[in-house]
């Protein structure tokens, strides 16, 4: 997905509380037009406005559908001006307003559109619905400022809009970089240990149970040592391969030097060993001799609610009893994978 796109759900998150106030402070103004008593004759149309415009900025605050946010930002606008055009139709002595009005919702809404073209929509309707009602005696001969007003009121909306859009993108686009760098293990590009933590935290947190999986890959020490740190970082990239092709896992990390975490969600004890027992599978293949290595894995099955330490704790005596098994197997419940399934 292009970085624009994946940006928007974000922008909008940031844009939604400004966009609710200024509908409200709209909302606002069009009520107190009523009530001004020169203007007070409520009639059915009015009140279809009022109410219309009421049910827009509630839906508009809490739609999650991206598109209909769009179309309801432009809608608000368009309803707020058809409830003044009328007024201005109804009451001639509110003429004079017209323009100022114009003006104001145009330049007003420059930055609450999450896209320039939205911004042009939302600007040119602005316009088209106020500008009956302003054809009075007022301006008779020097329309030609009207055309003056319209031109630079949306000209400078739009630099507003394209400027504004512009920054936020920019200044997004660099958290996104910085917030996934934090997040990603610079050797391995997967998860590092603070980033599936969080993952972990989230998932006890939730509904479902499931398995953890510590693996630790064995001797590795010794491949350093024989083969040189060049080599070690080859087995450490070819171990994050495998937890990439491995399906199935809620999400994995690199959480130590040469340890690595699964989470799967769901109480299936079968699934879950059968995915330990593929990944080791897959992982004794993964690099060609000499250099081909092993791996071995402690299990700790854990419910929502579970304290995060105690599951790594229990995991952590497992990898210990996998490792004094000698090595390349899988331990749960302080027993070898293959006695538990039997
Ligand atoms: P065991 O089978 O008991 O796990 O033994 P081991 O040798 O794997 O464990 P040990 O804790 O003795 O050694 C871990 C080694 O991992 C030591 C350290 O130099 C190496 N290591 C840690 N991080 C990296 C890294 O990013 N790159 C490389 N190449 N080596 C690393
Ligand atoms: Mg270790
Ligand atoms: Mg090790």
């Amino acid at each position: 997905m292009p970085a624009n796109l994946k940006l928007r759900p974000r922008m909008r998150s940031l844009l939604s509380p400004a966009v609710t106030q200024a509908e409200w402070v709209g909302i606002i103004a069009w009520v107190g037009m009523l009530l001004i008593p020169a203007a007070l004759k409520l009639d059915f149309y009015m009140l279809a406005v009022t109410v219309g415009l009421l049910i827009v900025c509630r839906v508009h605050a809490t739609t999650t559908n991206f598109l209909l946010w769009r179309v309801l930002g432009v809608t608000y606008m368009v309803l707020l001006s058809v409830g003044f055009a009328y007024l201005i139709h109804m009451h001639a002595e509110l003429r004079i307003y017209g323009l100022p009005l114009a003006v104001t919702l145009v330049v007003g809404s420059a930055i609450l559109f999450i896209s320039v073209q939205d911004y042009l929509a939302d600007a040119l309707l602005i316009w088209l619905i106020l500008w009956p009602p302003m054809q009075a005696d007022i301006y008779a001969g020097t329309e030609v400022y009207l055309l003056l007003f319209c031109a630079a009121s949306v000209s400078i909306g739009f630099i507003l809009s394209y400027s504004y859009l512009k920054n936020l993108r920019s200044v997004l686009l660099v958290e996104s970089e910085f917030r996934a760098l934090a997040e990603t293990d610079y050797l391995t590009s997967i998860l590092n240990r603070r980033a599936f933590m969080q993952s972990f935290e989230k998932l006890l947190g939730g509904e479902r149970g499931g398995y953890f999986i510590m693996l630790d890959i064995d001797s590795f020490k010794e491949k350093n040592d024989l083969y040189g740190h060049d080599v070690g970082d080859k087995i450490l990239r070819a171990m994050a391969l495998c937890l990439k092709n491995a399906k199935g896992s809620h999400s994995f990390g690199r959480i130590g030097g040469e340890e690595f975490g699964v989470l799967l969600q769901g109480d299936d004890v079968e699934v879950a060993c059968d995915y330990a027992l593929d990944l080791l599978q897959a992982i004794r293949s993964s690099v060609p001799a000499p250099h081909h290595y092993t791996c071995s894995a402690g299990m700790a099955r854990f419910s929502p609610g579970d304290e995060l330490s105690a599951v790594l704790k229990m995991a952590d005596k497992n990898l210990y009893g996998a490792k004094r098994n000698g090595k390349d197997c899988v331990h749960l419940d302080g027993a070898l994978l293959q006695a538990v399934l039997s």
